[in-house]
């Protein structure tokens, strides 16, 4: 990778402006290099962090077997068995990081409803960009949470999984349902009426998406909805998550103010993204217990989307400490808080961007590093349906591995200094990370 971004500057937006000098479209193909896809093969750096405990272990390497794990075992057992060992000094590799929430179609240079107009050959051009800087940066998997009519995402993750795209492994989400002139139904996932809930989750399904979304409260982004009020009543959301269900389709919700939160919680969505609990007196003011207890007691996820750009507290200190504290709340009541950054509908916010994020979250959410490791891995994984695939180094998982300098679980910030990366199975080297916020 010889694109390097040198930025000295550590404001985001001195970043946004070279970003902007480099076009999705210039990035260089990375050398893929594939080992003998025949045989084992091992990684190691001095330390090993495998996704779920609070501590890493030393002298363990990782063996890959094409795309899995067939093991991980000590360097002088590798040895013995005449496994090849690429040992790195001073590393630490642990499970690639997974984003719980990614737009794939959208390029972080325009605003959500403002994306240029592209040929088809275009936007996969710059979509397999994004992807693959994603993976250069150590994020081996994410969840795409909608787009337009294109199912450009869906199509993008089946050739990744064949093999034909470098690129995280995604599960997508297609059109998100929503109302007549509701948040992003410039995207076409509009109903009308209960009778049109499931012809249209029917034709997501037919697509082939493994999520489904509903935006369950107005956007930020969506000029003429409100982000407090509901989309949708209860009992539309029951049928949505009936329908989705039905097909095996867990459901992601959209919520930002309090009765659409407590509405998709009832109505059984799977994960809660943004989950900003706007009332009466604002961002996060509406906070409400009974409907966190309910989440903990039915396992919801949360994806509050803290990304790298609310160092800057767009939501105002107020809110920003209100945040803090329903943060607190909710990880009182073990409801589990996921990485996520909602990439592509963000200006500014680079899809890469994750480990930038990952810090703000412990930041907010007072969580320790192993905590905040997990929420953006085994967790992560656990949240978005893969957590039976990826997100921990266990023998027969998939060989999504991050090899990052200095220890993880000590400080963060080695995040953003990623040294290899695997992706299943394929070596992948990442190029240098461009300083994105001022807090790491
Ligand atoms: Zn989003």
């Amino acid at each position: 990778m010889e694109q390097k971004l040198s930025s000295t500057s550590d404001d985001p937006a001195d970043l946004d402006e070279k970003r902007l000098s480099l076009a999705d479209t210039s990035v260089a193909r990375p050398q893929l290099n594939l080992p003998d896809t025949m045989g084992m093969w091992g990684i190691a750096g001095d330390l090993l962090w495998d996704g779920i405990n609070d501590e890493v272990r030393e002298g363990l390497c990782v063996v890959v077997l094409r795309d899995r794990i067939a093991s991980l075992c000590t360097l002088s057992e590798a040895c013995r068995r005449g496994v090849p060992v690429q040992h790195f000094p001073a590393c630490c590799i642990m499970p690639g990081m997974i984003d719980a929430h990614v737009h794939m179609e959208f390029s972080e240079h325009f605003p959500l409803h403002e994306q240029p107009k592209l040929t088809c050959h275009e936007l996969r051009a710059a979509m397999e960009a994004r992807a693959l800087r994603m993976v250069q940066h150590g994020i081996t998997a994410a969840r795409d949470l909608g787009g337009t009519s294109t199912f450009a995402a869906v199509d993008l993750r089946n050739d990744i999984m064949a093999g034909r795209v470098v690129g995280p492994r995604l599960v997508c989400a297609g059109q998100p349902i929503t109302c007549p002139n509701g948040h992003c139904h410039q995207w076409g996932g509009i109903v009308n009426s209960m009778a049109e809930i499931r012809p249209m989750i029917n034709k997501q399904v037919e697509r082939g998406v493994d999520w489904i979304k509903v935006m369950a409260t107005g956007g930020l982004r969506t000029p003429g909805t409100n982000p407090q009020k509901a989309q949708f009543s209860e009992d539309w959301l029951f049928e949505i998550v009936a329908a989705s269900t039905s097909h095996g389709r867990p459901v992601a919700a959209h919520a930002h103010g309090t009765a659409g939160i407590t509405a998709a919680v009832r109505a059984g969505c799977h994960t809660i993204e943004h989950c900003s609990w706007i009332g009466q007196f604002g961002w996060c003011s509406g906070v409400d217990d009974a409907t966190i207890q309910e989440m903990s007691k039915k396992g919801v996820y949360v994806s509050p989307t803290a990304h790298a750009k609310w160092t800057r507290k767009p939501m105002g200190e107020a809110g920003y400490e209100r945040m803090c504290t329903a943060f607190g709340r909710l990880r009182r009541q073990n409801v589990p808080l996921v990485a996520s950054s909602d990439a592509g509908a963000i200006p500014g916010l680079p899809h890469e961007a994750l480990a930038g994020g990952v810090n703000v979250l412990a930041t907010m959410a007072s969580m320790g590093a192993p905590e905040a490791l997990r929420a953006a891995t085994s967790c992560c994984a656990n949240a978005i349906g893969i957590g039976d695939v990826c997100g921990q180094l266990s023998e027969g998982y998939a060989a999504d591995l991050l090899l990052v300098s200095g220890n993880p679980c000590r400080d963060l910030k080695a995040l953003r200094r990623p040294r290899m990366v695997v992706s299943r199975g394929n070596l992948v080297d990442p190029c240098v990370m461009p300083h994105f916020d001022s807090t790491m």
